[in-house]
This record gives structure tokens, sequence and C-alpha cells, in this order.
């Protein structure tokens, strides 16, 4: 299987967001990148570096709606002329209402975080969701777990692999145990289980860190030779690199673990003294927030601590 690796840049701290064309029969890309002029310019010089042209693609998967990594996909599809467009189904609700929706409001504020603070992280995404396009549902076509992606020269499993966000979806080509993994794996970064609704139930989060880990280990089961992550270096060392999240994760339980008390503290305030250094700008605020929820719910999964409530706000207690 012919796979061709493209860096796409974005406008966000991560950098680069990667993408990936499978050059069989039907042409497909995996991501497309952020929509700003500059990520379309460059994967249309890409393509054209490879002779290829946005007619050539037959078909777009998505990892996952993160606007890095699907923002262009109507104006690529547009492009192409007759391109069919694929996601799993928990991601196109929260593609279209992140942080504009109420579910997602109640929750944050669940967490005790001020609404005036809401605010800001509501404009700032407002500002993000701008990146990327909407398509309707029936422009779409989903994606599900164990589901085989054929080509003309072989064919990719779907795994699905939540955690970063619930409808994260990874690709398998079981002939050489070669992973695309969207932000699932990445080499240098621990992803980040980003907060959001419970795709089952609106008015619960979802469980992301838990998650993540069953996914990591789902991983880990095919033992992976290759790992084509969405941001950075390829990965050629899965098993090592899964030994340092389980660690990093470890490390960081411990951390949050020891700021709960027996009074009871919000998600919020957790967020405010751990990562105290990168409280300034909304985005990096909103991925603090999210990580502090996401290892306080975990630790409550594991029963080392407990979680009460009081009016609408949830503390986390001894
Ligand atoms: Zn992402």
């Amino acid at each position: 299987m012919k796979i061709i690796p493209l860096k796409i840049p974005t406008p966000f701290y991560v950098g680069d967001v990667n993408v990936y064309v499978i050059r069989e029969d039907p042409i497909t890309l995996i991501d497309v990148g952020p929509k700003t002029p500059e990520a379309f310019a460059s994967l249309s010089d890409q393509l054209g570096r490879h002779g290829l042209g946005f007619s050539d693609i037959r078909r777009i998967i998505l990892t996952h709606s993160h606007e890095d990594h699907c923002g262009l996909t109507k104006r690529v599809r547009d492009a192409a002329g007759n391109a069919d467009v694929f996601i799993h189904k928990w991601e196109t609700g929260h593609l279209s209402g992140r942080l504009a929706s109420d579910e997602h409001q109640r929750l944050l504020i669940r967490c005790g975080v001020p609404l005036n603070v809401f605010e800001g992280l509501r404009s700032m995404y407002e500002e993000i969701s701008l990146l990327s396009d909407s398509l309707a549902h029936s422009e779409m076509n989903e994606l599900t777990d164990e589901m085989e992606i054929e080509f003309d020269g072989g064919s990719l499993k779907v795994l699905h692999t939540p955690g970063h966000t619930p409808g994260s979806c990874s690709f398998i080509r079981e002939a050489d145990r070669t992973i695309f993994s969207g932000d699932c794996v990445l080499k240098r970064i621990t992803p980040n289980p980003v907060v959001a609704p419970d795709p089952l139930d609106p008015n619960r989060r979802f469980p992301s860190l838990s998650e993540y880990l069953v996914s990591l280990a789902r991983v880990r089961s095919f033992a992976p030779t290759l790992i084509y992550g969405g941001h950075g270096e390829k990965v050629i060392d899965f098993e090592e690199l899964f030994h340092r999240y389980l660690r990093a994760i470890e490390e960081r339980q411990k951390a949050v673990v020891s700021l709960v008390t027996a009074e009871g503290i919000t998600a919020y305030d957790v967020a405010k003294v751990l990562f105290a250094a990168s409280f300034d700008a909304d985005v990096h605020r909103f991925l603090a927030i999210s990580e502090a929820i996401a290892h306080l719910d975990h630790a409550v999964s594991l029963g080392k601590i407990g979680i009460e409530s009081a009016g609408d706000v949830e503390y986390y207690t001894k």
C-alpha cells in the first residue's frame, strides 16, 4: 500500500498536522488540515508534487473532528468533485456544537468553571470553529468499529479508539501492523483527553481518560510495528511509548489526587493549581480544565476519591 505522508501548517500551538494520502484505488486522504488559505495551498502543492490533484481524491477519512484535522473537508470534497467523507457518528454532533451547546455549558459549570471564564472559553471556541466548515449529516458516511475500508491493493480496518474525543478512530493495515492513529498516539506529546458530553447521555461527561487507557491497550494488542500519528514523527517504538504514557498518566493521577481535600475541591480549582503556569491563554486553560476533569473522574472510577454535588457544582472529596 503506497502511503504518502504530508505536513500541513496549522495556526495552533501544536504546529503542523499530518495528512496521509493512500495512493491506491480509490485514492484516499486520512485527515485534511484546518480551513486556512495556507493549509489549502500547502495541501494542493504537496499533492501536485506527487502528480496528484484534488480531482484524484475519491475518499476522505477523518480520525476525529478537531479543526486542525478536519477543517478543510468540505473544500477538499468540493474541489475533488465526488469524494466520499467518512467519520465516526460520535464526532458529528460534536463538530457542529462544541461549547455552543447547553450541555457543554452545564458540564463545565458543574466542574466549577465560573460563568465569565466559560464565556471566555466559548468566544475562543467560536474563533477556532471558523477553521472548519460543517457538513450535513447526509453528506457523511459512518465509520464503525472493525469496518474494512477497501482498496485495490489491500484494506484498512477501523479501530474505534475513544479518549482524545469520543469518536476518535484509528486505522490498521493488518498485513504489516501499520496503524494510523490520529491523536490517539503521538510521538512527543501525551494526548489530551478533551472534555466532552457522553454521546450516549449528553448530561454526563464522557469518561475520557478511562476510555483512553482501554484504547491504548487495544492498540498495543495489535503489536504495531509502525504508527503514523496526527502530529509529529512516526512511531516505531510503540511499546516504549506505551509505558512512557502510562508513567506520565500515573504521575499526574498522583498529583491530582493529592490536591483533593476532605471538604472537597472542584475540577476547575484543581486545574488552576496544577497548571498555574499555562492558565493564561484560553486554549491552554480549556485543555488544563479538560485534563483535570479526566484525571479526577478516572480517580473516582478507581475508588481513589469520591464526588459530591452541592447545587449545580460537583466537588471531589477525599
Ligand atoms: Zn485533536
